[in-house]
């Protein structure tokens, strides 16, 4: 006989769950997810205030605040195993503020991640409620622990490097997701490089900014990882460019980089997968994972030089051996395809992989140059100052041959180190990136126009320093 209701005891209260965004308001797929804990270490979280009462509806600051929470603690938790000092660069808890004011933007800063709202023809959009913009925004702080000698070199390959790994990881996060996993297999019949809501990032935001300036963005999102870029020295290429085009500004060049990444993950896809016309969301989840371990080890065993692009590609290709002999062949292919790496270089670091000057190599490159980078003075009255600009230079001592290809298939020489931070700061300024704080003469400034200051001058003994404030997600001209 069934017991009555009167007499059963209660039924264990389910788990809390909350329902977010699954990568982007626009494409608007909403998940139902365990309640994260953001302040969990590794790797925490402190937003300010009480959380709110889970179960707001989409636009509510519960459904924003959830939604980042949910996707910042399972992108932090994708990164924690693959990060050395288990801290972020402020230390162990790091803070977002989801809503700093008017801006179609957001930034890392050393000390949050910073959200803000602004108009778009749908409405109000709020870029901390995007995963795709929080987990790029995750990413910056990822790589700032990981190599934090990135953060000041004056380099376009270091600052497009640490735009691409924001994306790589707004790709990254949402794969740790089953429930997108499975859709993207489906709506791409299994061949991942194709043009998805995977690997369309910030739909929204990208909406937002085109309606004010449509050349800035892709068509259909903010950047898509499926794209035909291939690499040209960023010191000769404009400092500004329709989205179309590549161009020396770090969230243009970021996505050749990206590009690749996204290219090489599908080939691993397919060389993984039981029936490669057919992969599993489980193959897509263990190869996710592997690609994660590849690009941190790519990226930290890399100098910071002017070719880091090279650097870091030919880490990836040395690394990916170690998870399966059929992936070296694949991330190779791409990134000559894409002339990140030349074919010499290409064939250096095969010839390299199976010679014994690989074992004397491997514990320095577990870890990657622990350099200072140095410091030079350039001449800065053409930036309207009386005293020259200090600057940190990508100079870190290279361990082994990798370069990029031009054109005609030829390695492209990297430049030195300083001719690559002068050309770097050259369009710092012309862009009007940098904020003078005063110093320099008012009439020669060159701080027009309202943009995000990336970085500022501070006066030092025999010069002005150049300081890096913060990385941004945009690609807003003004
Ligand atoms: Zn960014």
């Amino acid at each position: 006989m069934a017991r009555s209701a009167r007499t059963r005891s209660p039924a264990p209260a389910p788990a809390q769950q909350v329902s977010v965004w699954e990568d982007d308001p626009e494409p608007g797929v909403r998940v139902t997810r365990p309640l994260p804990d953001p302040a969990k270490r590794p790797l925490a979280y402190n937003f300010p205030g009480r959380a709110p009462t889970p179960g707001g509806a989409p636009g509510t600051a519960s459904f924003r605040y959830w939604t980042a929470a949910e996707c910042l603690r399972r992108g932090a938790d994708f990164w924690a195993p693959r990060m050395p000092s288990g801290n972020w660069q402020p230390g162990a808890s790091l803070r977002v503020l989801l809503d700093e004011g008017v801006d179609l933007n957001a930034y890392y800063d050393r000390r949050a991640l910073n959200f803000f709202h602004g108009p778009s023809p749908s409405g109000t959009v709020y870029s901390g409620e995007s995963p795709d913009v929080a987990c790029h925004e995750m990413g910056h702080a990822i790589l700032d622990s990981i190599k934090p000698q990135l953060w000041g070199a004056a380099s376009h390959e270091a600052a497009a490097f640490h735009e691409s790994f924001g994306d790589m990881s707004a790709i990254l996060s949402a794969l740790q997701l089953q429930s997108l996993r499975t859709a993207i297999l489906q709506d791409t019949g299994g061949h991942l490089y194709q043009s998805s809501r995977l690997s369309r990032l910030a739909e929204q935001l990208g909406s937002a900014i085109r309606a004010q300036q449509p050349d800035a963005v892709n068509p259909d999102c903010l950047r898509n990882a499926v794209n035909s870029f291939t690499y040209q020295d960023p010191i000769q290429l404009p400092q500004m460019a329709p989205a179309a085009q590549l161009s020396s500004e770090p969230h243009s060049f970021s996505r050749l980089f990206t590009g690749a990444f996204f290219e090489a993950l599908a080939g691993m896809l397919t060389a993984k997968a039981a029936n490669p016309s057919s992969p599993t969301e489980q193959e897509l989840l263990t190869v996710s994972q592997e690609m994660g371990d590849i690009l941190v080890a790519g990226a930290r065993q890399a100098p910071v030089v002017s070719n880091f692009y090279a650097q870091v590609a030919a880490g990836m290709v040395q690394a990916s051996a170690s998870k399966n002999p059929g992936y070296p062949p694949i991330l190779k292919g791409v990134f000559v395809r894409r002339s990140i790496l030349s074919l010499q270089a290409a064939t250096t670091i095969e010839a390299l992989h199976q010679s014994v000057a690989a074992a004397a190599i491997a514990p320095a490159a577990a870890t990657g140059p622990t350099d200072a980078l140095d410091t030079v003075a350039l001449p800065a009255a053409h930036y309207g100052l009386d005293q020259p600009l200090l600057v940190e230079t990508p100079s870190q001592p290279r361990q082994y041959f990798a370069a990029s290809a031009a054109a005609d298939a030829s390695s492209v020489d990297p430049a030195s180190s300083i001719t690559a931070a002068r050309a770097f700061v050259d369009d710092l300024f012309r862009r009007g990136r940098v904020d003078y704080k005063g110093i320099g003469r008012p009439e020669a400034r060159l701080e027009h126009g309202q943009r995000l200051r990336t970085h500022e001058l501070v006066r030092e003994t025999g010069g002005v320093r150049l300081r890096r404030l913060l990385f941004d997600c945009g690609l807003r001209h003004s």
